[in-house]
């Protein structure tokens, strides 16, 4: 599977070229127009997920650049897999943070053919019972970010309810199916050509009536708990990214889908290396004699050591030296991009009487300077031509 083909569209296509696309599909395929079409209820929700990261620079960047399987795996949060376990601080400030669910691409573009009414009709199982997504923003070295860094999260969030098993029923008693909506938690009215959707009154959209509410979380299924998680972030990651645990979130109401966990990823500049993508630049001070003679200088490397470069005789100032594989580690990849050394020739101070002597002395052959040569050269015939 590719977004792009999904979407019937090549890797070039402009935002508008998404945009119309995902329109023209998702008419075609909208659940309304193709009712029991199981069919088109997977295309419907595929041409939703390839439009959901194309829509997005971010996430359209990220999926260009590693592919569908690298970016689905990513995106999932497969192999992030948190554990039990640890013990740390809080961050519960940082949490609550809801992304308004997942049909966000959706209601963009449809509240103009639906007059808002869908209510979230297109997505699927009971939406409002859905527990809310969670964020925490996660700072890291560069150096982390090369090797990757495990961390521990203590946060307080809704956990299901032990007592009932998440039902809010007492005792874990099953709740009776709402007479009214038949236990779908939605009621259907006609509106024109197409059909809209509301939340039942009578079961709150839960699709349940509860006889008897549970004590511990007083019917909702769910009760405040501190919970600890390890999240594994993957060495290469960069500024900005973003991972998704899916599920990790806050439980849902009466045993509703929990919501996702986002870790944002902000990567702290270093004050020896920049980096770009996979790359590592570091500017490293050549003093004129290595620069004019040739010679070889050890500069560290973002991995802890350090490298010796060759630097050939008559560097300038502002030349690029590139040390192959000495860069940045690639998310899922054993690749490793490069490192450029910036030289920046060091012109002497403080010298000895004798040292400005054999400078002196240098001095008098012109012919060591070729670029100065032709600079003045230059100089003299735009004087000429005035
Ligand atoms: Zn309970
Ligand atoms: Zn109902």
């Amino acid at each position: 599977m590719d977004y792009y083909q999904t979407l019937g569209l090549s890797k070039s296509a402009s935002a508008d070229e998404i945009k119309k696309a995902y329109r023209k599909l998702a008419m075609k395929y909208h659940p309304d127009r193709n009712k029991g079409d199981k069919k088109a209820e997977e295309k419907f929700k595929e041409v939703n997920e390839a439009y959901e990261t194309l829509k997005d620079p971010q996430k359209k960047a990220a999926y260009d650049r590693y592919g569908h399987d690298a970016y689905k795996n990513a995106a999932s949060g497969g192999g992030f897999n948190p554990g039990a376990g640890g013990g740390f601080s809080g961050f519960s400030n940082g949490f609550g943070f809801d992304f308004g669910g997942d049909a966000s691409g959706f209601s963009d573009i449809f509240e103009d053919f639906f007059g808002g009414a869908m209510g979230g009709g297109a997505r699927t199982g009971r939406a409002e019972m859905r527990g809310n997504d969670l964020r925490y923003d996660a700072t890291i070295t560069l150096e982390e970010a090369f090797h990757g860094k495990d961390i521990e999260l203590h946060m307080r969030t809704n956990v299901m309810c032990e007592d009932c098993k998440g039902t809010g029923s007492e005792g874990g008693v099953k709740p009776k199916t709402c007479p009214s909506c038949k236990g779908t938690g939605r009621m259907r009215f006609a509106q024109g050509f197409f059909s809209v959707e509301k939340t039942c009154t009578s079961c709150n959209g839960t699709g349940h009536i509860i006889e008897n509410s549970c004590k511990k979380c007083r019917g909702a299924g769910r009760v405040s708990k501190t919970r600890d998680i390890k999240v594994s972030i993957p060495a290469g990651i960069e500024n900005g990214a973003r991972i998704r645990l899916s599920g990790e979130g806050e439980a849902g109401i009466r045993g509703g889908r929990a919501g996702d966990l986002y870790i944002f990823v902000a990567v702290k500049s270093h004050k020896l290396f920049s980096r770009e993508k996979s790359s590592i630049h570091c500017e490293v001070p050549v003093s004129i004699v290595t620069a004019a003679l040739g010679g070889e200088i050890e500069v560290p490397t973002i991995d802890g050591k350090k490298a010796v470069v060759k630097v050939p005789a008559g560097t300038q100032s502002g030349q690029i030296l590139k040390l192959r594989g000495k860069g940045m580690t690639v998310v899922r990849s054993s690749i490793r991009g490069d490192m450029f050394v910036h030289v920046n020739v060091e012109t002497p101070v403080n010298l000895t009487d004798h040292q400005k002597e054999l400078l002196r002395e240098f001095d008098k052959d012109h012919k060591a300077h070729p670029k100065s040569e032709g600079f003045f050269a230059k100089v003299k015939e735009f004087w000429q031509e005035l």
